[in-house]
């Protein structure tokens, strides 16, 4: 018998789920569904991402839903839209043969009209975050009078969003004898917290170790100069000629800069971060979903809950601010039973930050050496011969331009067609690897400083005595560099003689300042609209340059990152984030972006145990 069916759950569900491949529960849908399905629980399950948290809570779900009726019975919130959109269709998929099934999907950055007509229509299922949730609470235009169920996944990340008090909000607009089932991967203080403040006696399991990764992940680092990263993740990138992976960055400029950074070098690769559009954002995802993209450069919030199998590799650019998150970025990869290598870049300062991970995570980090350019050259060439020998011949398309084929290659022997098709693919590497020095930080360079940096320079930082400055405008709003131009001047109050090189892009610009006159840009910009959006200005390279906490600009909370609107959409280090983060109450200092723990700069005390 199906060993979904002997745990209680209905046919029609069961074979939707047999066709998704799910031919056993996973450990933690084992333990949870007996309790969910008695109904009579409040229930914290804890478990890792990737392990199947979704099924555990929507089966029981599904089977205690009354779908002749037409009112929300649950309601489930979760922290991105990412992950809104994805239970949603998850549920969807698992209640394909039953009918009258309902689900919402309400997030915010979407039209709102369409969720509520949706709502109006009559759901039974609710999957929302919670900005968008409480927009439509205060719009009266929803009765949670028949929830029954409060489901809160990902309840860690939630609160590391600042959604507490939300969260409070939306709970105590549901009836009191509802039941509440939390997940999450992990649990801190604060989720604690809420589990003794809005549950009773629930019943708690726990699936593999706490705070503990995935066994299937690799976790290495590599040991480098702060200037020689990018050059050093090229070098494991090059080395790795099959990657599909995920990068992980610390902001949204030093995401943009190392995704076009790599486009530019002819990666791959591209930005998914809260400054785009969620068209702009749908399409990355999608392009990555279908593996058109081998590289997705992105922040945290970004690729929460991205639920993309197979992905080889997670590639930490700059280690996160929270330990918690290392845990979410490595469980990306390793998922549905599979392998996967988690790769952080590190300074010499950071490398207590690792001995504190493996004490987290209870698992020893592997030191590995930036490879080689010889050897990086060697697994470009392996690759080449591999798929050379793999190739599919079409006979029949061939033969047809075979002879001209033939005649073409006729005064060359076998030798020189192979070294020549060899080096179509190759010649970029050879030119590239050639001469290419040592990148670890206890190697020795092999050639003199001079040309050390040529061909392997990070991101471009701006010109001598002039500071490169990022605009979330670019020519998507239609400005030409005119018009840009003179946006800048008047706003800053300088002349144009002051402005160096304006490099515009889709959604932003890249513009240099004499050094002189950067601090009147933050202040001409400091609450300037431009069709209903807030100008947003910041020294371009802050994030990955070995300049450190050099981020200006005046009133954070307003211009800089993490407004208030920006939770919904997945600001990075919201100004309002409340949460404990790691280690609950001990963290005073939760301003924005700065206020966690930065690696580079030299400037703040080391903040022991604070990691
Ligand atoms: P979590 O919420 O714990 O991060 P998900 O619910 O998103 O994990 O599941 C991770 C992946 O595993 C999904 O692709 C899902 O379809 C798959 N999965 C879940 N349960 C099973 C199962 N019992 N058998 C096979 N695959 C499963
Ligand atoms: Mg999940």
């Amino acid at each position: 018998m199906n060993p979904f069916l002997e745990l209680g759950i209905r046919e029609e569900v069961v074979n939707a789920i047999s066709e998704l491949g799910f031919e056993k529960p996973s450990e933690i849908q084992e333990k949870a569904i007996p309790v969910l399905l008695t109904g009579n629980d409040d229930f914290v399950g804890l478990a890792q991402t990737g392990t199947g948290k979704t099924a555990a809570f929507g089966l029981p779900l599904l089977e205690q839903l009354d779908f002749s009726q037409k009112q929300p019975q649950a309601l489930i919130l979760c922290p991105t839209r990412e992950l809104c959109l994805q239970i949603s269709k998850d549920l969807e998929k698992f209640a394909k043969y039953i009918d009258n099934v309902h689900v919402v999907a309400v997030y915010g950055g979407a039209n709102i009209s369409d969720q509520l007509r949706q709502i109006r229509r009559g759901v039974q299922i609710v999957v929302a975050t919670p900005g968008r949730m409480l927009d439509i609470i205060g719009r009266n235009a929803i009765d949670f009078s028949q929830v029954k169920y409060v489901v809160l996944d990902e309840a860690d990340e939630m609160l590391n969003m600042g959604f507490k008090e939300d969260i409070n909000d939306i709970l105590s607009e549901t009836p009191d004898d509802k039941k509440t089932w939390l997940f999450s991967a992990t649990m801190p203080k604060e989720v604690r917290r809420i589990a003794q403040n809005y549950m009773t006696d629930p019943v708690e399991m726990t699936v593999g170790t706490k705070n503990t990764g995935n066994a299937n992940i690799d976790h290495q680092y590599y040991l480098i100069r702060a200037k020689d990263k990018y050059a050093a993740f090229k070098r494991i990138v090059d080395s790795n000629p099959e990657i599909f992976g995920i990068v992980f960055c610390r902001t949204k400029i030093e995401t943009q800069e190392i995704a076009e950074a790599l486009i530019k070098d002819g990666y791959n690769a591209d930005a998914l971060h809260g400054d785009l559009s969620q068209q702009q954002r749908d399409k990355v995802m999608k392009r990555y979903r279908d593996r058109s993209l081998q590289l997705l450069i992105a922040t945290d919030v970004a690729a929460r809950g991205i639920d993309v199998n197979n992905i080889t590799h997670v590639i930490n650019f700059s280690l996160p601010d929270e330990i918690e998150n290392y845990t979410h970025r490595s469980g990306r990869t390793a998922r549905a039973g599979k392998t996967g290598i988690s790769i952080s870049l590190i300074n010499i300062k950071e490398q207590s930050k690792i001995r504190q991970l493996e004490k987290v995570i209870g698992k020893t980090f592997e030191r590995k050496q930036v490879p080689q350019g010889p050897e990086v050259v060697e697994k470009q060439l392996l690759t080449i011969i591999n798929k050379v020998q793999n190739v599919e011949v079409n006979e029949d398309q061939i033969n047809q331009f075979l002879p001209a084929i033939m005649e073409g290659f006729e005064s060359l022997s076998k030798e020189d067609i192979v070294k020549r098709f060899a080096s179509l693919e190759f010649n970029r590497f050879l030119e590239y690897y050639n001469n290419a020095p040592d990148l670890n930080i206890d190697g020795r360079d092999t050639r003199d400083g001079r040309d050390r940096d040529r061909g392997e320079r990070g991101p471009r930082t701006g010109s001598k005595g002039y500071t490169r400055l990022f605009m979330n405008l670019g020519a998507v709003d239609e400005f030409s560099r005119g018009d840009m131009l003179g946006f800048i001047c008047n706003n800053a109050k300088i002349s144009g003689k002051s402005i160096g090189k304006i490099d515009m892009k889709g959604v932003f610009t890249f513009f240099e300042v004499q050094d002189e006159e950067v601090n009147k840009v933050f202040e001409g910009f400091k609450a300037v609209d431009f069709n209903g959006r807030q100008v947003r200005i910041e020294v371009s390279g802050d994030s990955q340059s070995d300049r450190g906490g050099r981020s200006r600009g005046g009133d954070r909370r307003s211009g800089g990152y993490g407004g208030g609107e920006r939770r919904e959409r997945g600001g990075y280090g919201g100004g309002d984030r409340r949460s404990g983060g790691y280690g609950g109450g001990e963290r005073r200092d939760r301003g924005g972006n700065n206020g966690g723990f930065r690696d580079f700069s030299g400037k703040r005390r080391e903040s022991k145990g604070k990691y």
